[in-house]
């Protein structure tokens, strides 16, 4: 997806070298951060690295955690560090088209699929109602946040299995799915194999094409 490039001019008030460059989190600024304190607002930005979001200091969004925080002069230099403006906050007045906080949404899900997500944590991460949120995902996307959530995980369960000797229980877990019958259920719901069975079925696939020289038969 292409990344935004919003020109805006107002608010780069001219602090000198500074300006131009990211700043140090100083106690000063993660207090007004953890604050929401308003009177910091314009005077800086600061993002989040496990979002992609950066806001006002003003942001009612919840607090990120410190080690995450990175702090700029002016939506400008945050935006070329591909930061992308929240949607809640509207750092500078810039508008997050909707396919862009979607493909945010989506990343954020893709590098996080192993933690709980829910609707409810994905709008708070992503900065967003979740009756926004999963409106405006399944307008973009056709599914749902929380189908996609699964889509992933599944995905990534049919990697490991396919690809490692990982016990599947290990693998439930790791794809954010601690309850491993549940996994198993669900596993085979989506596939019509237990995660045993395609583990099998896969390695009899590459077995059969390296029998078969590498050609044909690839059913799914
Ligand atoms: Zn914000």
């Amino acid at each position: 997806m292409e990344v935004i490039r919003m020109i805006h001019d107002e608010n780069v008030a001219e602090v000198g070298e500074e300006r131009l460059t990211e700043q140090k989190l100083t106690e000063e600024k993660w207090q007004a951060i953890i604050n929401n304190d308003a009177s910091y607002d314009n005077r800086f930005f600061y993002a989040v690295k496990s979002t992609g979001i950066f806001c006002r200091p003003s942001c009612k969004s919840r607090p990120p955690k410190k080690e995450n925080v990175r702090v700029f002069p002016n939506a400008e230099q945050a935006l070329a560090e591909q930061f992308r403006p929240c949607k809640r906050c509207k750092p500078n007045g810039l508008r997050l088209p909707d396919d862009d906080w979607v493909d945010q949404i989506s990343q954020y899900i893709d590098s996080n699929y192993g933690e709980t997500l829910t609707l409810e944590t994905l709008a708070d991460m992503c900065h967003g109602s979740p009756y926004h949120l999963h409106r405006t995902f399944k307008r973009i996307k056709g599914i749902t946040p929380v189908e996609y959530v699964q889509h992933t995980r599944m995905a990534k369960a049919k990697e490991c299995l396919s690809r490692s000797d990982q016990p599947v229980a290990d693998i439930a877990m790791a794809v954010g799915i601690p309850n491993a019958s549940y996994f198993i259920t669900l596993f085979k719901k989506r596939t019509g194999r237990t995660p045993a069975e395609y583990r099998q079925w896969i390695r009899n696939q590459s077995i059969a094409e390296v029998l078969q020289d590498g050609s044909k038969s690839k059913n799914d």
